[in-house]
């Protein structure tokens, strides 16, 4: 999967590729749908959710320039796999699931894995976690029609944040990188598809509008 769906599409950074190499999908995803853990695409998991397609986790990734030594939250952890994957080429990883079941289970499978740099938590990630900010690069996975300001303001400067922006049918990857305190640079990565970001910066509950 890594040689002919994620090198292949153009993702260069050797230490990433070593992650999604290590870290075993299938532990992340439903029972009965191991055999298509390494297929390159989004799978369903509980609460309603997906596990993102691999190369779109590699894609955000790479985007947000992570380091051996970086803090980096992200939004959405889902099944966790995303941050496990992250919590092999960054310093400390902290993410945040709004469903608790999700969560929990995320939670698990870091420490089943001994992945002790990876933190899970309960919340509301449009707030994102300002006791813990600020943070080298913050992934979002999950599309919301704006990047929430809570979020980019528990950057660095100089750090990256990665999201999905738009619509509930389609988005675009965007990378803002806080260049000066009050000054954000924004770039667009190409279209994507995410579930809705739902909180306090995001969508409401019930979808219609933004909040
Ligand atoms: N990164 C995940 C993985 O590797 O499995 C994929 C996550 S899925 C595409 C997006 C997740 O974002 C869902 O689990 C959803 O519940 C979560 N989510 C949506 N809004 C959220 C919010 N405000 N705070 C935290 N999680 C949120």
């Amino acid at each position: 999967m890594v040689d002919v769906q994620i090198a292949r599409r153009g993702v260069r950074d050797a230490a990433l590729l070593d992650a999604m190499r290590t870290v075993p999908r299938e532990r992340f995803v439903p029972d009965g749908l191991a055999e298509f853990a390494y297929e390159d695409g989004p799978l369903p998991i509980e609460a309603g959710q997906t596990i993102s397609q691999p190369y779109i986790v590699a894609a955000m990734v790479e985007a947000a320039e992570i380091e051996p030594g970086s803090h980096v939250l992200e939004v959405g952890a889902g099944s966790g796999y995303a941050a496990a994957v992250l919590g092999q080429v960054a310093g400390r990883v902290v993410a945040i699931e709004r469903h608790r079941e999700l969560a929990r289970s995320a939670c698990a499978r870091m420490s089943d894995l001994g992945y002790d740099n990876v933190d899970v938590r309960e919340g509301d990630g449009t707030l994102g976690l300002p006791e813990e900010a600020p943070f080298d690069a913050i992934l979002v996975a999950a599309g919301g029609l704006e990047v929430p300001d809570a979020l980019q303001r528990q950057l660095k400067i100089g750090g990256r944040l990665v999201m999905p922006v738009g619509g509930p049918d389609v988005q675009t990857l965007c990378k803002v990188t806080r260049v000066a305190k009050d000054r954000f640079e924004q770039e667009s990565l190409g279209a994507v598809k995410f579930v809705p970001l739902i909180g306090a910066q995001g969508w409401p509950e019930d979808g219609r509008r933004a909040a």
